[in-house]
């Protein structure tokens, strides 16, 4: 029997509705597939840990998940809470220092969902995002001087290197490689932004020439925006800053119907640390405790964690039920236009499972 261990931060707001439902699918995938156990341990870091504790994590937090194959995780934020202080007490507390420099945001368009865009469906919208994840303009670098004063000056110094560009470029294209079309589009401000941006530019074209059989092109990222919604068939692998992918990926996720199913991976592509998967949305305030929360992003997130734990037959089993799910407008949460709730979704993915036999 294959063992895992699994980390799971349900965290803040609904990100703790759809992880217990992440975790209840997940449970009855590993008892229908039979091959392999995954041994949860559920951690209560997040917004009321910050309220009774000061941190967000305990101290040595780092230190347990390190013993995880992977970390499962819904999403920080609270209305009472700076969204510095969730955000870089917890998410990027793990990102930065597991060294999760890859950030890969599959979008397409699922079965029965409707994109906003009229007449694109799922052959016309099938794109994977790579975020760079380790530096840019998060690399949490800058300050504040004369505070308060009318001379008051902030920076906020986006940070790029050689080591970190080439390294994101090459995962990029290497992905790009593993998919149909070999295509990719690089993204970047570099006609305003002429140092790091420029840099970007130049690594790209030598990463390109390691692989060759990789049509590439090069994209300013405001055009970007256009062209995602304007001409989606011509986009299939995009790789960006942390910024610029951030803001891209809310756009893609609304693009193929709501950031209530877009899934994301934060890779250590060397394996040194445990990578961690979480759905791109936040914790959502406005709909927390209503029981509607969309759970699917968390579960394709799922599927994105089994892969990378080998379990690719249990992943494609859990797509599988997702699709039967989404293809019946029924199961729709109201993010979707339906009326179905986090419950009803949940169940029908369940069931959607135990039924599949292929
Ligand atoms: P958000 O993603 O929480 O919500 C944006 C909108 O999408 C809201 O109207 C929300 O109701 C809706 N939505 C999001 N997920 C949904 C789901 N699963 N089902 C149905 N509807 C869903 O972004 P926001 O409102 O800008 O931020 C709220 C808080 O979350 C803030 O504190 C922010 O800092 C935080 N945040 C955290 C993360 C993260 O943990 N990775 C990401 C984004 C925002
Ligand atoms: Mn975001």
């Amino acid at each position: 029997m294959r063992e895992f261990k699994i980390a799971a931060i349900p965290a803040d707001g609904i990100g703790k509705e759809v992880v217990a439902a992440g975790l209840e699918v997940l449970d009855v995938l590993a008892k229908r597939d039979g091959g392999f156990r995954l041994n949860i341990e559920t951690f209560d870091w997040g917004s009321d840990y910050y309220k009774k504790h000061g941190t967000m994590m305990p101290e040595n937090g780092r230190e347990t998940l390190k013993q995880f194959d992977a970390i499962y995780f819904g999403a920080v934020g609270a209305p009472d809470v700076p969204d510095h202080v969730t955000l870089w007490g917890l998410r990027l507390n793990i990102c930065q220092p597991f060294d999760q420099y890859a950030n890969v945001r599959p979008t397409r368009i699922l079965p029965g969902i409707k994109s906003p865009l009229a007449g694109v469906g799922p052959r016309l919208l099938n794109w994977v995002i790579v975020r760079e994840n380790s530096e840019g303009e998060y690399a949490g670098q800058g300050g504040r001087s004369h505070r308060g004063f009318p001379e008051e000056v902030a920076t906020e110094v986006a940070i790029f290197t050689r080591a970190g560009v080439t390294r994101i470029m090459r995962f990029a294209f290497k992905l790009a490689q593993s998919r149909p079309r070999k295509l990719l589009t690089v993204v970047t401000k570099s006609n305003a932004q002429r140092h790091g941006m420029v840099m970007w530019d130049e690594i790209a074209a030598e990463v390109a020439g390691e692989f060759p059989d990789v049509t590439w092109d090069k994209m300013l990222v405001d055009a970007m925006t256009m062209r995602m919604t304007l001409k989606p068939e011509t986009l299939d692998t995009i790789v960006a800053t942390n910024l610029h992918a951030d803001i891209l990926s809310d756009l893609a996720a609304a693009l193929a119907g709501s950031l209530g199913i877009a899934p994301t991976a934060n890779l250590n592509p060397e394996r040194k640390f445990p990578s961690m998967f979480e759905p791109i949305h936040g914790s959502a305030f406005d709909i927390t405790g209503k029981g509607i929360a969309n759970p699917i992003g968390t579960f394709w997130t799922a599927c994105m964690m089994l892969d990378h734990l080998g379990e690719t037959a249990a992943s494609a089993r859990l797509m599988r039920a997702i699709e039967r799910v989404t293809a019946n407008p029924l199961l729709h949460t109201p993010d979707l236009g339906g009326k179905a709730t986090t419950r009803i979704v949940t169940d029908a993915v369940i069931a959607a499972i135990e039924a599949d036999n292929e």
